[in-house]
């Protein structure tokens, strides 16, 4: 299977020279020209690597980048034109993995891509990006739940909860630790936001698939158990 790059560049001309080369190169290219579009691909085609223009129509690369990074740790490889300077691209701190200025050598970015293509495939090896309970995979640089091999949807929320459980499973979490680490400490909204939740998770995973996964400590809180 080859590794699909998305190109977010609104310069026509570049956009469509990086892709013949690209795929002369046997990669997959996808192509966006404004930055709204680049985050929609993002998502809707699940790129292996992203190449992103720094100056764009609609949001700028920074927030495109903002914006995957907050879901994924998907390579980024910023481009920047001459004159933008790059202390304010690295000053931004925006996730980006690495930066090149235009123009560039084509065969310059086929080298960074390798790079940071490998150092991706090294990561996603790591198995302390997959948590398992049970017959249950959280793989979290995916960002993808399975059970039994079976992908199951959850929305942002509800991953993080459960993610949040995992990691911490056989250990009793109180619905204050829930909210303070899932919800973050400025949440201000019911405690019970935590029980809808986990209810939405039971839904989708224990009764679905007639396990108990999620056990519930009356009066304080809840854990993922792993033993019988
Ligand atoms: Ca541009």
């Amino acid at each position: 299977m080859s590794e699909k790059i998305l190109v977010v560049e609104d310069e026509t001309k570049i956009a469509r020279f990086v892709e013949l080369e690209l795929t002369h190169e046997g990669y997959e290219v996808v192509i966006a020209h404004d930055g709204r579009t680049g985050v929609d691909m993002f998502f809707s085609e699940k790129p292996n690597i992203v190449i992103l223009d720094l100056m764009l129509p609609g949001l700028n690369g920074i927030e495109v980048c903002r914006r995957i990074r907050k879901e994924s740790s998907v390579p980024i490889i910023m481009l920047t034109a001459k004159g933008e300077t790059m202390d304010k691209v690295m000053g931004l701190d925006s996730g980006a993995d690495d930066y090149m200025t235009k123009p560039f050598a084509i065969e310059e970015l086929l080298a960074r891509l390798r790079v940071h293509l490998r150092k991706n495939v090294q990561k996603e090896e790591d198995n302390s990006n997959v948590l398992r309970l049970k017959a249950l995979t959280i793989d979290k640089l995916k960002r993808s739940v399975k059970y039994n091999d079976e992908e199951i949807e959850l929305t942002k929320r509800e991953f993080e909860l459960l993610t949040y459980l995992v990691e911490n499973k056989n250990i009793v979490i109180s619905r204050d630790q829930i909210l303070n680490n899932v919800w973050g400490y400025d949440y201000v909204g019911e405690t019970n936001v935590v029980d809808v939740y986990i209810r939405y998770i039971r839904t989708k995973i224990d009764d679905k698939y007639n396990v108990k996964l999620i056990h519930t400590i009356r009066g304080v809180g809840y854990f993922a158990k792993d033993e019988e």
